[in-house]
């Protein structure tokens, strides 16, 4: 079967690939290997950011929760912050469960005109260095331009070198939902000051995402760069997240098993002949907050539009134009996380990250990637400092990052 663009995985990078070809009149196939409301394992939040991808989407979010800002909890610090405002990113953003929020947008991209395929694993055909399709068991589909959308890194990945970089960062993390009446919140909530069942300082956040449907998503992440990443137990992490925040949040026991899976926060490589990765399969997750939705919106559209633009040279100028938008922050946040991966320099952070509610809503804009280029006051002030001083000890914090 010969089309302009095959993609490979459905959540939202695939998704927002998927509607942006199908409305330009693009023949598009997008094959998903899960089922048809398949539930990516996810804390559910939407940033501005990401709302600010959905508009671009013209995507209708009116089901899903609205939320209006973010509570900052370090220790016995308690912030309420609301989003920035900004002439480029709404100030609202929203919990959307994921089985809701990705059938949603796929079923955007069929009313669109995309064919989507579901339980239907694609690997990559390769011609020499040239992608020229997919293989779906033994049938074949060939295509100028394959995106490669399918999530934290497996063997799609592999058969193109697109896998992580072992010396890079990478996170974990575990939710749940959980009845409370507290469900329909118009805040996060962020607790930064998390201690595994030894004491020590975990380099994350538990949260609680409040869903406006009954229920809260509960969940905890960490970053590898902590001293005994390895020996981390995350059920037993968020069970004691869970007692907690049990009394303050009525919480009731978890509805379901709680789920992990892990956060991609680098890619070896993005990009060849024929292909481009988007989302979780590029590394697009920003390692100071955990957040991967925006990004997989964000690169999903910006490829099929380079392919739109000139499919001869999409793959480069996507390649270029997405490490403009995201490189240089998604650096910094890497760089940031050997910070925060030694205890003794995490609880100082912490303390100036929360200490005034000045500096929290600084913290909050600059870990958010909520700097508007045009404006980019004090938050952007702090980023460009962290960005020069962080470069210069990069070196160091990874000679001497916390190793078990
Ligand atoms: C516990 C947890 C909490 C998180 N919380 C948040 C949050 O609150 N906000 C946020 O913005 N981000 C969050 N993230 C990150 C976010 O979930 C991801 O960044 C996001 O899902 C990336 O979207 P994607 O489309 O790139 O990949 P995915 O959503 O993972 O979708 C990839 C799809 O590809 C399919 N697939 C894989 N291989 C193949 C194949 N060979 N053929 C066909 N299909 C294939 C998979 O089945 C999957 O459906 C969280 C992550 C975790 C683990």
């Amino acid at each position: 079967m010969e089309c302009d663009i095959l993609i490979i995985g459905g959540g939202p990078a695939g998704s927002a690939a998927a509607i942006t070809a199908a409305r330009a009149g693009l023949k598009v196939v997008l094959f998903e290997k899960g089922p048809y409301g398949r539930d990516k394992v996810c804390g559910d939040g939407l940033t501005p950011r990401a709302i600010a991808a959905l508009d671009e989407l013209r995507i209708d979010y009116s089901a899903a929760h609205r939320i209006d800002g973010l509570r900052m909890i370090a220790g016995k610090k308690e912030r309420e912050l609301s989003w920035p405002t900004t002439a480029k990113y709404p100030n609202h953003g929203a919990v959307w469960p994921r089985q809701k929020f990705d059938n949603h947008l796929i079923d955007v991209a069929i009313a669109s005109g995309a064919d989507v395929r579901f339980e239907s694993e694609a690997l990559p055909v390769l011609e020499g260095q040239r992608v020229i399709g997919v293989s779906v068991g033994a049938d074949q589909y060939r295509a100028p331009f394959t995106i490669l959308a399918a999530g934290a890194q497996g063997m799609a990945a592999k058969i193109l070198g697109a896998e992580r970089d072992p010396n890079e960062t990478f996170g974990l993390a575990i939710r749940a939902y959980a009845p409370t009446p507290r469900h329909g919140e118009r805040h996060l909530e962020a607790c930064l000051s998390l201690s595994d069942e030894h004491g020590t300082a975990v380099p994350g956040y538990g949260w609680m995402f409040p869903a406006g449907d009954g229920t809260v998503n509960i969940g905890v992440g960490a970053l590898s760069t902590m001293k005994e990443f390895k020996k981390l137990n995350l059920n037993t992490l968020l069970d004691q997240y869970h007692a907690l925040v049990r009394d303050s949040w009525s919480l009731g026991e978890y509805v379901e098993k709680p789920r992990a899976w892990r956060l991609p926060m680098s890619c070896m490589r993005r990009f060849g002949p024929g292909w481009v990765a988007v989302g979780d399969a590029a590394g697009f997750v920003n390692p100071m907050n955990g957040e991967g939705i925006d990004y997989g919106l964000e690169s999903g559209i910006l490829a099929v539009e380079k392919f739109i633009a000139d499919p001869v040279t999409a793959s480069e100028v996507y390649d270029k134009e997405v490490g403009e938008r995201f490189d240089a922050f998604l650096r910094t946040g890497r760089r940031f996380s050997f910070i925060i991966g030694h205890p003794w320099l995490l609880k100082p952070g912490l303390r100036i990250a929360v200490g005034t509610q000045t500096a929290a809503d600084i913290t909050l804009s600059v870990m958010g990637n909520l700097i508007d280029s045009q404006t980019p006051g004090a938050a952007g002030r702090v980023l460009k400092m962290a960005d020069v001083t962080l470069k210069v000890a990069d070196p160091l914090l990874r000679r001497t990052r916390a190793r078990a």
